[in-house]
């Protein structure tokens, strides 16, 4: 009690400790007032006067401390209720001589606690001071802790707090629902131990790192309580201590990624996989050849890559049409699958084109074995809607790193090897080999120029005569194309045929070929030349569109070269790719009036049984053969044996290649009915050929 505690004053001293008293009470940062024991204000400070907001006119001595409350009521934020309330709880303390305590809220934001002492005199109060301490910092500083523990507790992201040394002083409740651990099994661990082991983020790397950004972001696994990993996105911040100079916390925050990895995994599946077969796609290739060859190249091991090409695949499609052309892809694919070993690869990059991968051969002999097993595996015929189909493959195989250092020149390179392999005539392998590429970019060369050739004029017939037997005078002329190319001169027909069949040109080029074939053998003929006919090659991917009936008969109602002069050349293996088909299109042919020769005879299946069920009219002897006549006496055999058997059949039979009198006099001793060859006349020009022939016509 100040009156038992203080000594009792002089009044001299009196008047300087009150001067003394007042000095310090002006200076306390609280606001102070001392009510008397009727609870009016009798001593105040400066401090009071802006706490609440008085107006310094107001006359404060005496006012009660609703007096004060009220005249400062535009600052205070309660209800008057609540304001009464607070009265009301101040004057009863006080009347029991109670400590008060109470808290003002004012609508500037401030607030204050307001604490009330009483002081006693003979037990009786002789006053009550108050003090008033702004607590608004504090009071924001307690809600934004609150705040921070409600988002700690409720967020749903995982939250730990980690000291200096990455251990863990606390984990929010979604965090340990994410691990599956208590607090009590995690708190005090490094976070390490919960995490996944990741290379990109060892304890040493991510010291270092954090140390410099002061943050770290990531993704990694957390390794649950029950050992499965649980992929999540990863922040960390480093967070200060103000009074340390040294990093004092750091956060963690993760964010559960296991639904976005999945949709990741599921898109990439869809990037990476051919819809049809389900097999990988040429993305996946890309990606296992990237995956593959440094590994092969670190080792030493050899990686085979092998092309596959489907022969006659596009005739299927276009023949039997898509439906069929995908079962036969599937099963394939189903084959292709099984004839490799689990580390194998087989992706399909689209069309018919496949591409297997072996990893870590020992030879290439081993991937000739692969090959081998998938030409056995293709050569059973395949069972699609019904209809019973054959197909072969063409396989190219390049060897890593022999015959190339990355994924795009192996896989160049078995391409190259594949279409070595088409034109060896299909159904086998080749190993690729450095001179390859020139005849590939030739390839592509002559397919590119050969777009052009119709529009630009640059192919014309030539006309090969044919002869009777005797060579009393000429039966029909063989229509043969040239090619002159502005730049590169005369290009053989041995050279873009076999391009023009494989692009499909063939199409477009056969079609002028029948057209001025017979636009010129009618001008002939308009001219006064004796009407002979004209023979056509015609190849199988003419023979297998729809509409080429239409074309042949389009062409002679054009021309109107009568039909009977148009004669057909086709070669035994064309008819022989789907032959029931081709029995149907040359009949239809046939009724025309169209006569129909097999080129190339002996060369192929040889089998006239067969042949027999076509409506054919010539049998064209395989010049091949004519050349060995002389010496060779089983091609002699072969060419008089099929001499014979054609005529049993009612077929007449043509020489081709004849350029000596010998090989004429032989095969005209063996019954052979006509001839074709240099020792009558080479393949000549339009112009010439009509000479030649109005000539010799006039002359027999
Ligand atoms: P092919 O149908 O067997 O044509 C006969 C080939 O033998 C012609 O070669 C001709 O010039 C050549 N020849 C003729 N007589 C003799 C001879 O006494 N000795 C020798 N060594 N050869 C002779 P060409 O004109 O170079 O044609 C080659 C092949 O190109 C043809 O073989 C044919 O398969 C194809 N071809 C030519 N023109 C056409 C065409 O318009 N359409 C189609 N689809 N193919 C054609
Ligand atoms: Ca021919
Ligand atoms: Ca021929």
């Amino acid at each position: 009690m100040p009156a038992k505690t203080n000594p009792p004053c002089k009044d001299s001293d009196c008047g300087r400790r009150n001067t003394l008293l007042l000095g310090v009470l002006e200076s306390m940062p609280q606001g102070v007032g001392v009510f008397d024991e009727n609870l009016l204000l009798r001593l105040w400070n400066r401090s009071l006067v802006n706490a609440l907001n008085l107006t310094p006119s107001a006359v404060l001595d005496g006012a009660t401390l609703a007096d004060l409350l009220h005249n400062s009521a535009g600052n205070c934020d309660y209800a008057p209720e609540r304001l009464a309330e607070l009265l009301d709880q101040f004057n009863t303390s006080a009347g029991a001589l109670l400590n008060f305590q109470g808290e003002l809220a004012q609508s500037d934001g401030r607030i204050h606690q307001i604490m009330g002492q009483p002081l006693l005199m003979d037990g009786k109060l002789a006053g009550y001071v108050t003090t008033f301490v702004d607590i608004s910092e504090q009071r924001a500083t307690q809600e934004r802790e609150q705040l921070a523990q409600k988002v700690f507790d409720h967020t749903p992201a995982g939250i730990i707090v980690t000291d200096n040394a990455q251990r863990i002083i606390s984990a929010n409740p979604a965090m340990l629902a994410m691990s599956a651990y208590a607090p009590y099994e995690i708190v005090g661990q490094t976070i390490f131990a919960l995490l996944a082991p990741d290379a990109a983020l060892t304890p040493a790397i991510f010291q270092e790192t954090i140390e410099q950004n002061r943050t770290w972001n990531g993704e990694i696994s957390i390794v649950r309580k029950t050992g499965d990993l649980l992929p999540a996105g990863v922040r960390v911040n480093r967070v200060d201590d103000l009074n340390i100079s040294q990093s004092s916390h750091h956060i963690w925050i993760f964010a559960d990624i296991t639904e976005r990895k999945q949709a990741e995994e599921r898109m990439r599946h869809i990037a990476q996989s051919d819809s049809l077969t389900g097999l990988p796609n040429r993305l996946a290739l890309q990606i296992r050849l990237a995956q593959t060859l440094p590994d092969a190249r670190r080792h030493n091991w050899q990686v085979a890559v092998m092309f596959i090409d489907l022969d006659r695949f596009k005739n299927i499609n276009d023949t039997l049409g898509h439906p069929v052309g995908d079962e036969l892809l599937r099963e394939v694919a189903s084959r292709l699958s099984q004839v490799i070993r689990e580390t194998d690869f087989v992706a399909r990059l689209g069309g018919d084109e496949f591409v297997i991968v072996l990893p870590g051969i020992s030879a290439p002999a081993d991937a000739a074995t692969v090959a081998n097993k998938i030409i056995g595996a293709l050569s059973s015929p395949i069972l699609a809607d019904g209809n019973e189909l054959h197909t072969s493959p063409s396989i190219g195989i390049s060897i890593f790193p022999d015959d190339g250092n990355d994924g795009d020149t192996i896989l160049k390179n078995a391409d190259t090897a594949m279409y070595h392999a088409k034109s060896a005539g299909r159904n086998n392998y080749q190993f690729y080999a450095g001179d390859m590429n020139k005849s590939a970019t030739e390839r592509l060369d002559i397919e590119r120029k050969l777009r052009h050739a119709i529009s630009r004029n640059e192919l014309a017939l030539c006309y090969q005569p044919q002869f009777s037997a005797d060579g009393s005078h000429p039966t029909g002329v063989e229509a043969l194309i040239r090619w002159h190319h502005p730049v590169d001169g005369i290009i053989s027909p041995v050279r873009f045929i076999p391009i023009a069949e494989e692009t499909g040109l063939i199409v477009e080029i056969g079609e002028w070929v029948l057209r001025t074939a017979c636009h010129e053998m009618k001008n002939w003929i308009d001219a006064g030349l004796q009407p002979i006919r004209v023979a056509v090659n015609i190849s199988a991917r003419q023979l297998r569109r729809r509409d080429f009936c239409e074309v042949v008969a389009g062409c002679l109602a054009e021309s109107g070269l009568p039909a009977e002069l148009l004669e057909l050349e086709i070669t035994e293996s064309a008819v022989m790719e789907n032959p029931l088909e081709a029995i149907s299109i040359l009949e239809s042919i046939g009724r025309m009036g169209v006569t129909l020769a097999i080129d190339d005879f002996g060369t192929g299946y040889s089998s006239l049984a067969y042949l027999k069920l076509f409506p054919i009219d010539h049998l064209k002897i395989d010049r091949s053969f004519v050349a060995d006549i002389e010496t060779d006496l089983n091609d002699r055999a072969i060419a008089f044996g099929t001499i014979a058997l054609a005529h049993s059949l009612g077929l007449n039979v043509i020489a081709e290649g004849v350029e000596t009198e010998d090989q004429l006099e032989l095969l005209r001793t063996n019954g052979c009915d006509e001839v074709q060859g240099y020792l009558f006349s080479k393949p000549l020009s339009s112009g010439a050929a009509f000479a030649f022939l109005h000539s010799r016509a006039t002359a027999g």
